[in-house]
């Protein structure tokens, strides 16, 4: 089992199904992690692996931290994933005139779980993508909102990371205003200049690093000083976003790290869950990813299921921000890493939830 705060809990998908597509012949891996707090959330991916097998561990893996993201957001939903593992070499064919047959494809797969598992965008797949595959399913979410969804998903993910950084200066930084700290942004895609910019106007400081110049020359906007992508990490900061890729925060970069917290949209930051212990030993609080992360399927589930309005969207974004600090108020407490105390709460809600009488989760509505 990866890293993350499925770590000793039990591991097997209440359902995988692995078919190759009846128009296209790929493999579309579609893993179920968990159903008991209701349908299986989750994003599609599509990019080519070197073998399906590959593709199969992602979903396994990446269905297992969604049940993670929606029970610990008090969503009363499990975590699910698809995958579609392009064979080597195809991915220019399946981005081009043929990528309409790959969608219907990918659209019939997730409607076969009939609605026990909700699609949505993830890495090479668009909210434009999503409109074609709900051609063949109603359950997909963040289609374009000009097609009856809730579009792009990275302003509420920036806005619940917002409202984590507001509970991390509250409590490691004596609530110290944003002007008074300095950030490291490591990724200016989406999320990253989001929460850069919204930064920026609260007057805060900010070293910025991508990978992409082009991104990086965003930096002059929020006079932000820009740091080679691989020294960021140790730029000295107060809080460090992580905004790029996962696994960053590994053994070997903790003893280097020159900030006193750290809170990004980033998934699975840790390279493993001893990262978190190192973390905790030097003094630095790790605000969980899985928490922080949660404002986009928070959003799109809240407008597009539950049809809330906008005012109740932008309270259920700001609860994220007061779940992470109620879990680094025990982790405080107990003198316990906020990832032991963050997989002790995942392990309550679920052992509840399959308990046979047990109390059934409610949507947050703050
Ligand atoms: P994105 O692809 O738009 O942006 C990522 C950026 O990071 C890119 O600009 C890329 O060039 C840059 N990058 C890659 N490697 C880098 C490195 N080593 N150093 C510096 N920059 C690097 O992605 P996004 O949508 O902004 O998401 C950012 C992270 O947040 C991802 O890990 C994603 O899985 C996670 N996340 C996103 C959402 C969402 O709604 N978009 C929701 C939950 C979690």
């Amino acid at each position: 089992m990866p890293a993350g705060l499925r770590s000793g809990l039990v591991s097997a998908p209440r359902a995988l199904r692995i078919e190759r597509g009846a128009r296209t012949g790929q493999p579309i891996i579609i893993s179920l992690d968990s159903t008991e707090l209701g349908p299986a959330l989750g994003g599609c991916r599509i990019k080519p692996y070197a073998s399906w097998r590959d593709g199969m561990d992602d979903a396994l893996r990446l269905s297992a931290a969604m049940t993670a993201k929606a029970a610990l957001a008090e969503m009363p939903y499990g975590g699910g994933k698809a995958v579609v593992a392009l064979s080597p070499g195809t991915a220019a064919h399946y981005a081009g005139a043929h990528r309409g047959d790959l969608l219907a494809d990918v659209g019939e797969a997730v409607e076969s779980f009939d609605g026990s598992y909700i699609t949505g965008p993830d890495v090479g797949t668009s909210p434009d993508d999503m409109a074609v595959i709900g051609r063949r399913t109603r359950h997909v979410l963040c289609r374009p909102q000009h097609a009856g969804g809730s579009g792009d998903s990275s302003a509420p993910t920036a806005a619940g990371v917002l409202a984590c950084i507001d509970a991390v200066r509250d409590r490691v930084f004596d609530g110290r205003p944003a002007r008074r700290l300095t950030f490291a942004i490591q990724g200016l895609g989406h999320v990253g200049a989001l929460i850069a910019g919204a930064l920026a106007r609260q007057g805060a400081s900010l070293v910025v690093a991508d990978t992409e110049p082009g991104r990086q020359r965003l930096a002059n906007r929020w006079r932000a000083r820009v740091a080679a992508p691989e020294q960021l990490l140790t730029s000295e900061a107060d809080i460090l976003v992580p905004a790029a890729l996962g696994a960053t925060l590994t053994p070997q970069a903790v003893p280097a790290l020159r900030c006193r917290a750290i809170v990004g949209p980033a998934n699975n930051q840790l390279a493993g869950d001893s990262v978190a212990d190192l973390l905790h030993a030097q003094g630095i609080t790790w605000a969980p990813d899985p928490v922080v992360s949660a404002g986009g399927i928070v959003a799109s589930v809240a407008r597009e299921i539950s049809h809330l309005a906008d005012p109740e969207v932008q309270n259920l974004l700001a609860a994220i921000g007061d779940r992470l600090g109620a879990l680094l108020d025990e982790s405080a407490r107990s003198g316990r890493p906020p990832l032991t105390v963050a997989q002790q709460r995942l392990r309550q809600v679920l052992t509840q939830a399959q308990a046979p009488a047990g109390p059934h989760p409610t949507v947050a509505t703050a």
